[in-house]
This record gives C-alpha cells, structure tokens and sequence, in this order.
C-alpha cells in the first residue's frame, strides 16, 4: 500500500528561516560566483554538490529514521527557489533526486528504503529519474520502452530515453518502462525499475 512520501506535519517557522538562511548563504558565497564558469565551461560542479550534502540538501523531505532533515514540502520548495536565484541548474541536481526519493517512499517496498534511504539522504549516492524518449514526454502513456522478464528471473529493458538531468553523475535511475502493452488503462502496465550505476558512466 502507498504511504506518505514526506512529512504532513508543517516545519515550524523558526527551523524554516533558519535553514534558508544558511542556503541563501550558500548561496550567495558559493553559487553565484562560480555559477558562470560551470556553466560556460560545461563543468560538473563537484565543489557545489559537496556544499550541497553537508547542507543536507538531498535528505530535505526524508524522514529523521532515514538520515533526512523530515522537513516539510514548503520548505523544500522555498529551498529549491533559494537555489535556483543562484544558478537554475543546481535544484536540477536536488529535484531529479528527490523525485526518486519520493517514489522509493510512496511505492518502495521497506527494503528498497532501508538499501537507499540513508544513502539518498547524504547524497552519497544521488537519483535521477528517466521517463522522456525521443517521442514523448509529457504524454506518459506513449512511452514504448519496456522490460520483459528473462529465463533467468531478471528483467531486460530495451528502447531509448533521453533528457535524464543528473543522469550522468547519478548512481541510481528511476527508469519507467511498459511491463504490460495490453493493460488498460495503460499506466498500469507500466513499472518504474530501480537501476544501479557507476557516477559518471
Ligand atoms: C531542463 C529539462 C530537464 C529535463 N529533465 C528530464 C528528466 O530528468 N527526466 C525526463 O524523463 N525528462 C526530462 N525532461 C524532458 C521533459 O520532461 C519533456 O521534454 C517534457 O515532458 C515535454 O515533453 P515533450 O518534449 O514530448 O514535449 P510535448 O509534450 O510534445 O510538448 C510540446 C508542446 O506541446 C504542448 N502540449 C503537450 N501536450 C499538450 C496537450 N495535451 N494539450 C495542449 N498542448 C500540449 C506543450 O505545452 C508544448 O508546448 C527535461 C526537459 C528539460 C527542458
């Protein structure tokens, strides 16, 4: 069954500007100066990501049990705005994880938590999220990539995606994918597969 993918309970207020204020500061130091050379060199901007963690930026939503700071959804959002006045790509690097973190809490299995969470919340190990092909985006249930269960009990996956923000320095991508083409209606025969990779490959 589906459980609450962050907390319902709202972030005091004091909490709240207290940790805005110390992303505001980042910021201002460390963002906004380098913002540019990242960009226009194409760069990954390792030293960001790095400030990132120790914020404890990709554990915002993520329950205190899992290592996360278990902040509400307003903060989160106020947090991404604060983030994206500095440079837009740096929520991309928060917002693709924590789409995945969001679909391991709602529809993870207690195991599928318990391996991820914790990492997740550190952002030792960092999600991205693929559904987007070359054909489709924004109209889901057009998606043609698909997985078929092989002799061996593992599934295969076979077609294209693209636009996967994070999805080079990911370790994990939640891909989507049709395990059903007769389901009707069609999002039922469609699964999000959990898939491990090398950062940088
Ligand atoms: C910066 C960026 C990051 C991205 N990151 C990811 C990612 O991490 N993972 C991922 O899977 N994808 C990602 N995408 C892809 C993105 O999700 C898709 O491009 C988006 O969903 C739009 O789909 P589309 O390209 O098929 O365009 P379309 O859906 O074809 O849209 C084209 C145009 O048609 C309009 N339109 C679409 N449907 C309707 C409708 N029913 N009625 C009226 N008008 C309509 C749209 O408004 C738009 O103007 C990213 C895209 C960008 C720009």
């Amino acid at each position: 069954m589906a459980t609450a993918a962050f907390t319902t309970e709202p972030t005091d207020p004091e909490t709240r500007e207290e940790i805005l204020s110390l992303v505001k500061q980042f910021t201002d130091e460390q963002i906004i100066p380098n913002a540019e050379h990242y960009d226009s060199t194409d760069t990954w901007p390792e030293p960001i990501v790095e400030g990132l963690k120790e914020l404890g930026l990709f554990g915002v939503t993520l329950p205190e049990e899992y290592g996360g700071l278990g902040l509400d959804l307003q903060t989160y959002a106020r947090i991404a705005e604060e983030l994206a006045r500095g440079w837009i790509s740096v929520p991309g690097i928060v917002n693709t994880h924590f789409i995945g973190a969001y679909l391991l809490m709602k529809f993870g299995t207690d195991e599928q938590k318990q391996k991820y969470l914790p990492q997740m919340a550190t952002g030792e190990l960092r999600a991205a999220f693929s559904l987007s092909e070359p054909h489709c985006g924004s109209d889901v249930q057009a998606i043609k990539t698909s997985a078929k269960l092989q002799d061996d009990g593992r599934y295969e996956i076979n077609g294209q995606k693209l636009w996967v923000t994070n999805g080079l320095m990911s370790g994990l991508v939640f891909v989507l994918v049709v395990t059903d083409p007769d389901a009707s209606p069609k999002y039922k025969g469609m699964t999000c597969f959990i898939c491990e990779k090398e950062p940088g490959v």
